[in-house]
């Protein structure tokens, strides 16, 4: 099963994300974390994307779409996948329906967690002084969240088009949204 992930920063993607690879074995692609991976060794994609993260800006869908297709070519085909962070533009929404379709594979559901915007504010300030992201302080995650309202949207329009988007309430504790995680994908057909 191929499993992407939709959410705005703090709705608790990459919490969900760690449950599910524990509760159903799913291989977890983050292009976040592999950014911040990037970043944190100063590579030369880390050198390159720094800015852009630091900025709360989108990385450009080349070298983004570069990056996610290459982790996909490395990694098991056996695996159920779950992607966290990746699309987040129609053209990287694009690239991966491509890159799926010629291993005869397609993506099962894209999964939304929804949380309200005031909620997501508060949660990202706690976020930013126990992790300590820099992209989290105030102002970042404010403009983080001001360009994905746009592009989650389009996303979010362009798997709802293909009848693949399912929606999940982010309000609750972590157990409680992960119970509705697992019951969505259940029905499914996980
Ligand atoms: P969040 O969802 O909290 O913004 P992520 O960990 O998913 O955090 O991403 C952190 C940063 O990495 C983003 O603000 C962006 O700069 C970059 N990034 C991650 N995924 C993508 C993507 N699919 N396309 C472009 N940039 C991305």
């Amino acid at each position: 099963m191929i499993v992407v992930l939709l959410g705005l920063i703090g709705a608790g993607k990459g919490t969900q994300a760690k449950m599910l690879v524990e509760s159903n074995d799913f291989l977890h692609i983050s292009t976040g974390d592999m950014f911040r991976d990037a970043v944190k060794n100063q590579t030369d994609l880390g050198k390159i994307v720094e800015g852009y993260m630091n900025d709360g800006a989108l990385v450009p869908d080349e070298i983004t779409i570069k990056m996610l297709l290459e982790r996909l070519a490395s990694s098991q085909s056996s695996n159920d996948l779950l992607l966290d962070g990746f699309p987040r533009t129609t053209a990287q929404c694009d690239a991966l329906d491509n890159a799926l379709v010629t291993n005869n594979l397609e993506i099962d559901c894209a999964l939304n967690i929804d949380v309200d915007e005031n909620i997501l504010l508060d949660r990202i300030a706690k976020r930013a002084s126990i992790e300590n992201r820099q992209d989290d302080d105030p102002e970042i995650a404010k403009q983080r969240l001001e360009n994905q309202r746009t592009t989650l949207q389009e996303v979010a329009n362009y798997y709802d088009q293909k009848n693949k988007l399912l929606k999940v309430d982010g309000l609750g504790s972590v157990e409680e949204v992960h119970q509705r995680v697992l019951s969505v994908l259940e029905k499914k057909g996980s």
